[in-house]
């Protein structure tokens, strides 16, 4: 692997070590490509919220310069990009988009934890209704037409019943939505290592029959997760399995590209 774009920092309160440990660690590992998505803060949204989950709002300038002054220490050794995994919630997402507009943030990614606009909301991991599973594919497919995220993290997240046939209807759903919109689906590796629900078979087995592309990423919490071969090993193993392509490439303009002509 040479390139990961799915790293989070202890700005988040559930992630470990320095920035800087995240791209020594990296560079050990061979990767060639480091892209930083802590969780986004979401202005609107009040104090609880932010104890587990996310770094507050006023702590998004320290988050940027420490991995803008990473990038130019480490120029010629590792490239690194500038990135945030957000929720996309309709009514909030302006606001979003208002709030990181002066930080230079390069790319997003989608991990759709929770649903609606709700901080409080249903979370995305204990779906158990197949309604509840329409709206999150429903939100997920609206917030890639947006044209602003890079990749849906994690897809297949909700912890629904993976015999159900609404389960792979819903992720072809997904994964159509991302092939029409040129977008790599992710094959989640820390859902490998702590044997999460996720990534599943069901899911891959889709993914394969839509031909999608795959990106892997680490969604690094701690650094040594760059260098655990033997979860790599698992990913290579499922990419085989099911006859996957990968890239190791993500847009980085669409942010750019989205304030030139949104003043
Ligand atoms: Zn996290
Ligand atoms: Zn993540």
């Amino acid at each position: 692997m040479k390139a990961n774009f799915h790293t989070h920092t202890e700005r988040c309160n559930h992630a470990g070590c320095s920035d800087q440990r995240y791209v020594d660690v990296a560079i050990e590992a061979g990767i060639e490509v480091l892209g930083f998505s802590d969780h986004t803060p979401y202005v609107g949204f009040d104090g609880d919220y932010y104890s587990f989950y996310r770094m507050r709002p006023d702590q998004l300038s320290d988050y940027v310069t420490s991995i803008n002054s990473l990038k130019e220490q480490y120029s010629g050794k590792i490239e690194i990009h500038l990135g945030l995994e957000a929720e996309y919630y309709p009514k909030l997402f302006p606001g979003l988009l208002e709030f990181i507009k002066p930080y230079g943030i390069e790319y997003l990614i989608l991990g759709q934890h929770f649903l609606d606009d709700d901080q409080h909301g249903l979370s995305a991991h204990w779906i158990k209704e197949e309604s509840q599973l329409v709206k999150y594919t429903d939100q997920c497919i609206e917030a890639l037409e947006t044209g602003l995220f890079s990749y849906l993290a994690h897809p297949d997240l909700p912890n629904f019943d993976r015999s159900h046939l609404a389960f792979k209807r819903e992720m072809r759903r997904l994964c159509e939505a991302s092939n029409r919109l040129g977008l790599p689906v992710e094959l989640n590796t820390l859902g490998i290592l702590r044997e999460r629900h996720y990534p599943c078979i069901e899911f891959l087995e889709v993914v394969a029959e839509c031909d999608s592309t795959v990106i892997i990423g680490v969604d690094a919490h701690l650094p040594d997760q760059f260098t655990d071969t033997e979860t790599a090993e698992k990913a290579d193993e499922l990419i085989r399995r099911f006859g996957l392509r990968t890239t190791e490439t993500i847009a980085l303009d669409r942010l750019e590209k989205y304030y030139a002509t949104h003043t």
